[in-house]
């Protein structure tokens, strides 16, 4: 299983080829570090990463 990040929002995604966050599929396989993201509405790094829901987010896409 591989995972993917969105690189329009970039989300983490384990399964599917659709970001639940933000309905793109423009998806990559390469990406480096990622953060997680519990409460994107008070979280400084998801109200910049534009985050709607909860997860991991790369923060370096390839
Ligand atoms: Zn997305």
């Amino acid at each position: 299983m591989t995972e993917k990040a969105c690189r329009a929002c970039h989300l983490i995604i384990s399964e599917g080829n659709v970001c639940p966050n933000c309905h793109s599929t423009e998806l990559s396989e390469r990406w480096d570090s990622y953060v997680l993201i519990f409460d994107p509405e008070k979280s400084e790094v998801g109200k910049k990463l534009n985050a709607k829901v909860a997860g991991k987010y790369a923060v370096r896409i390839r």
